[in-house]
């Protein structure tokens, strides 16, 4: 094993101590703290980080403002190009990025490959995207006159990530970014660094090959209470799309929205599938297995709360129960591991606190909810999966614990199914087993989920990136990926010209002057 990680490590060009800013191929060297990585894994210190500081932050921005001059001229098309080559880059190191993230993250192997796939599939789609920055033309009311709408780039784009997506939330909006013409400064998680520093090396070479000037790709490694303070009150900075927790979203959002900048924000979930009497219950078991357990339910997307008719209930509560049972937890990097560890003792600390909560509003823990000891689980981060009965409204059911406490609720109609779904602060991501399409049509519509994802017969995670992906209420109504999010990193214009020897007025007003 510490062969397999040496060797990744060194493919990916990460040394015990790394620099944490770079404008693309320069690195800085960062004067702040030291951010020592361990592995959830094995506990094991993996590398550190050299924090980058105020300054390294103001050397960035503005090389990035710079840079953004430059970048915007080059045609869309080619700016695909560039995406295409980075894409490329990504699959020569998937194995090894991958294999990194579930490392440094604790997601398992073939889920530290998928990231690394979604970053993959986004540069794809922002290729096509690149000949597609589409605009309307409308019929104007005046004669010889003509409309249209046109997209232009913004700006410099800051990227805020949250730890469970290590590399590919960044992707999903630098790839995006980037074919609109804008630069990006991305700012990691300080729990996955390490990650972020493993992408901008793997990249650095397409960069340096196609000459694209320093500041269009930045990444800066600085502590998030820096960054608050620099960037999120930079008018350089039009948009900050930052994925994280309601309560950091809350603050992001409060800032920027002071200086009247833009975000995009996707924030917590608190995701649920209804299971009505006429699934599928084999597909619906597997679909609430993957969705609770899949990354040691720390996926913004991960399934929170089943609600389960009544005439099924207790027959799949067991046979859920019996599923758990067969879990394979252990270490990510094994691939017969299907639950890795929590990213570090404080997720474990809210996973307990969370089923102490559970206990004294009255619920029922029915399975697992230990941490797990042993030489094997000797980082102190594995547990078992939990599965309680509770009651919709418990305030602790209400919140996002990021981490797998999986929620059985009855219902006996689905009018009350829809409604305990809709009763929860969070929108994210909704499921659906049923073959009546009476209920599935029902689920869809505007009277069902409230969500920014619904979906009928899959999960509530394990989204693919070619949707708009995001959700509204307390998750913060931001659009990622797929469709037509990528207006959101450009600003419209509305043009009218005038082809005519006449100056008519809209609305037929008269102007005798
Ligand atoms: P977090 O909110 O603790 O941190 C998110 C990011 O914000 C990190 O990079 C952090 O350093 C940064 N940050 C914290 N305080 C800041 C400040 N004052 N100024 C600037 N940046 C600041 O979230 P986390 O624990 O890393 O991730 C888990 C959360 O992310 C969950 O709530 C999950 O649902 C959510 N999430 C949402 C999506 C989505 O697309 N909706 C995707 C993944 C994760």
């Amino acid at each position: 094993d510490n062969h397999r990680i040496a060797e990744f490590l060194s493919r990916l060009g990460i040394s015990e101590h790394n620099k944490g800013a770079t404008s693309g191929t320069v690195w800085i060297d960062t004067k702040g703290g030291p951010n020592p990585s361990y592995s959830p894994a094995d506990g094991k210190l993996i590398a550190s980080v050299t924090l980058a500081t105020g300054d390294d932050y103001a050397v960035i921005t503005q090389k990035a403002t710079e840079a953004f001059k430059i970048w915007r001229m080059i045609p869309a098309p080619k700016r695909g190009e560039i995406v295409r080559q980075i894409g490329n880059r990504l699959r020569e190191f998937k194995e090894p990025l991958g294999s990194l993230v579930s490392y440094e993250m604790g997601k398992v192997y073939q889920e530290g490959l998928g990231e690394v796939q979604e970053m993959i599939d986004i540069a794809d789609f922002a290729v096509g995207l690149s000949r597609q920055l589409y605009g309307f033309t409308m019929h104007s009311e005046r004669e010889r006159h003509r409309m249209y709408d046109q997209y232009h780039p913004l700006g410099v784009v800051g990227v805020i990530s949250a730890f469970n997506f290590p590399v590919a939330v960044w992707a999903w909006n630098a790839m995006i970014a980037m074919v609109c013409g804008n630069v990006v400064i991305w700012k990691p998680s300080s729990k996955v660094m390490l990650s972020a520093i493993a992408v901008h090396k793997i990249i650095e070479k397409v960069l340096a090959d196609n000459e694209v000037p320093e500041g269009v790709l930045n990444l800066i490694a600085g502590s998030s209470k820096h960054m608050g303070d620099n960037f999120l009150s930079d008018k350089r900075i039009p948009l900050i799309s930052v994925t994280g927790s309601t309560r950091v979203g809350r603050h992001v959002s409060k800032t920027v929205g002071e200086r009247l900048g833009r975000c995009i924000l996707e924030l917590g979930g608190n995701n649920a599938i209804i299971v009505s009497q006429y699934g599928n219950l084999n597909m619906a078991l597997r679909a609430s297995l993957f969705g609770a357990v899949a990354t040691s339910g720390q996926r913004c997307t991960s399934t929170r709360r089943l609600l389960i008719h009544d005439c099924i209930f207790d027959k799949f509560r067991d046979k859920l129960i019996d599923a758990y049972k067969q879990l394979r937890i252990g270490h990510p990097l094994d691939p017969s591991t299907v639950v890795g560890p929590l990213v570090d003792k404080d997720a474990v600390r809210a996973f307990l606190d969370a089923q102490a909560r559970i206990v004294e509003e009255g619920g029922k823990i029915v399975y697992g909810g230990q941490v797990l000891s042993g030489e094997e689980f000797a980082s102190g981060c594995y547990v078992i999966p939990c599965i309680a009965e509770v009651e919709n409204d418990f305030s602790i059911v209400q919140e996002e614990t990021f981490a797998p406490i999986l929620y059985l609720i009855k219902y006996k109609t689905l009018d009350e199914a829809i409604e305990l779904h809709n009763a929860v602060p969070q929108g994210l991501s909704s499921a659906i087993f049923s073959r009546n399409i009476i209920e599935t049509e029902r689920f869809l519509s505007h009277e069902g989920s409230d969500c920014g994802i619904a979906n009928v017969n899959i999960a509530t995670n394990g989204a693919e990136i070619g949707g708009a992906f995001g959700g509204e209420k307390e998750t913060g109504g931001g659009r990622e990926s797929g469709s037509d999010a990528w207006k959101a990193y450009m600003r419209r214009q509305t043009n009218t010209i005038n082809f005519s020897t006449e100056l008519p007025l809209a609305q037929g007003i008269k102007f005798d002057a």
